[in-house]
């Protein structure tokens, strides 16, 4: 017979993608379609869950035609948006409201309420995680409070991550979730099995909405035949930053991935050690296979790639992103020019949501390529932050392996391999991602024994040696550390 494949859905924020791979890693062909973003009101951000299965549903299909049929794929692994929450009725199958996306922070007064309350030290023991609208529990009871369908639906609720829904859809009412979406929920506490009555309580969401938690890897039921054209197993399923984590082998601990997208992602596996954070990075479950845990720490900034849209379609200061690369490498150094890129808020390790952006250092001299070179050099001061924060909290890094959009800069990557005095790799292929769960279906599947063993068929890696002088990394480090003394609030 010939080779059998696996089918990753990849469920993004602004796209749903599906992608053929070989059992060993190499990916074969790719499917997209755009979501459509809904912003109904500041701060808002909606997804239409029944879109996002059907255009799912149609790149799966494309998918499958190019593999040559549903006989060739062996398994299928589901990643996704995390945190974003959907509601739907067990009896239709359709959704009862727009789905809350991550980004939302209508409920931040909510979160205000528990923090007030004097809940958080319990959230945070429990769950790893810090109170903020960004996790699904005050999503969920939003639902439940504001949209008399969902309240109507009674016994028919199901609540849901992504990866729920579409495997809702896909199998004809199996309702799970997997350990790595059910750690961004706050409520499940990080070393137990199932859901915390105490949290479920405390937010407001009825244990008998929620799906069952399971393994990041194994037989999670068959896709309804008519679907595809045939039966097919659904063995991985994760988190997208988790899988990205996978896909970029960084299984123990040392090893540590950056996604540079919009936004940038660390986290760096504890092992089977629950991590505990004093500087409010978040603990959350890395994989779970045969039930044992693997956990992470995890550390996200909230401007990165947004900075070089922001210096683009605001300022005008670039015409595409690409061109900070030449623009920064034509000037020597930074001029003494700093830029402070808390465009909404310093996230970890600051979590200073008031604190606003700034340029520093200005003189007649400064010119464009100084301002471009200062906004490329505040993505590794931020991740140099946190690399700083991940070591208070002993868990420091031994290399670095970046992805996203922006890691295709070889000047960021260099300046974090400067910054980080560390080894900085990227992929030849950066969808890492989709790579990851590849590897958990071929696990789940049984074609490997452990996720380090589904390892294989990597692209190679280009290597970023750290070579910046001494003297003038301590200048550059001097530089940023006495704007964040002038704008961050004493103590
Ligand atoms: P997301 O998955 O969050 O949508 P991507 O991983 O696709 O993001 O990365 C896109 C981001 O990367 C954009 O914000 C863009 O400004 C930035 N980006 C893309 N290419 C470059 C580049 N060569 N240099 C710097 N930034 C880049």
């Amino acid at each position: 017979m010939s080779e059998r494949m696996i089918l990753v859905l990849d469920e993004g924020t602004t796209s749903t993608r599906a992608m053929l791979y070989t059992v060993d890693g190499r990916r074969v062909a790719t499917a997209q379609r755009e979501l459509t973003q809904y912003y109904p009101r500041p701060g808002w951000v909606e997804h239409d869950a029944a879109e996002i299965w059907d255009r799912t549903l149609a790149c799966a299909r494309e998918i499958v035609l190019q593999a040559g049929g549903a006989d060739r794929i062996a398994a299928i692994g589901i990643t996704n948006q995390r945190e974003t929450v959907v509601a739907w009725d067990r009896r239709t199958g359709e959704p009862l409201a727009r789905a809350i996306v991550w980004q939302d922070r209508r409920t931040a007064d909510q979160c205000e309420t528990l923090r007030s309350d004097g809940h958080e030290a319990l959230i945070q023991a429990r769950t790893g995680l810090v109170t903020d609208p960004y996790f699904s529990a005050t999503k969920m009871r939003w639902l439940i409070d504001h949209v008399p369908e969902v309240t109507a639906a009674g016994d028919a609720l199901a609540l849901g991550t992504i990866e729920s829904w579409l495997v809702w859809k896909l199998t004809g009412g199996l309702h799970i979730t997997d350990a790595s979406n059910a750690s961004r929920t706050q409520l499940m506490t990080l070393d137990e099995k199932g859901w915390d009555a105490d949290l479920c309580a405390l937010f407001g969401v009825p244990r008998a909405t929620l799906p069952e938690i399971v393994d990041n890897a194994g037989d999670f039921g068959t896709t309804l035949p008519d679907l595809l054209g045939a039966a097919i197993p659904i063995h991985g399923l994760a988190g997208d930053q988790q899988a990205a984590t996978i896909g970029q082998a960084c299984l123990t601990p040392g090893t540590v991935k950056a996604t540079l997208g919009t936004g940038a992602f660390i986290l760096a596996p504890t092992g089977a050690r629950r991590p505990v954070s004093s500087h409010r990075l978040l603990g959350t479950v890395l994989c779970q296979i045969a039930g044992v845990r693997h956990y992470a720490l995890e550390g996200s900034i909230f401007v990165a790639g947004s900075l070089i849209q922001w210096l683009r379609d605001r300022l005008g200061l670039i015409a595409t992103a690409a061109d900070t690369e030449a623009i920064a490498r034509s000037v020597p150094d930074n001029g003494g020019v700093v830029m402070l890129p808390a465009l909404s808020g310093l996230g970890a390790p600051y979590w200073q949501p008031a604190v606003t952006g700034s340029i520093h250092g200005l003189t007649h001299g400064t010119g464009r390529a100084h301002i471009v070179r200062a906004a490329l050099e505040s993505i590794a001061h931020q991740v140099h932050d946190l690399a700083s924060t991940f070591a208070a909290d002993g868990a420091p890094w031994h290399m670095l392996r970046i992805d996203g959009g922006m890691s295709a800069n070889d000047w960021i990557a260099q300046d974090m391999a400067d910054m980080l005095r560390l080894t900085v790799e990227r992929p030849a292929d950066v969808e890492t991602t989709a790579r990851g769960v590849a590897m958990l279906a071929a696990v789940g599947a049984g074609f490997f024994p452990t996720l380090a063993s589904a390892a294989i068929g990597e692209s190679g890696r280009t290597r970023f040696e750290p070579i910046l002088p001494d003297a003038a990394r301590e200048r550059r480090l001097a530089g940023w550390q006495s704007v964040l003394a002038q704008v961050l609030p004493a103590g």
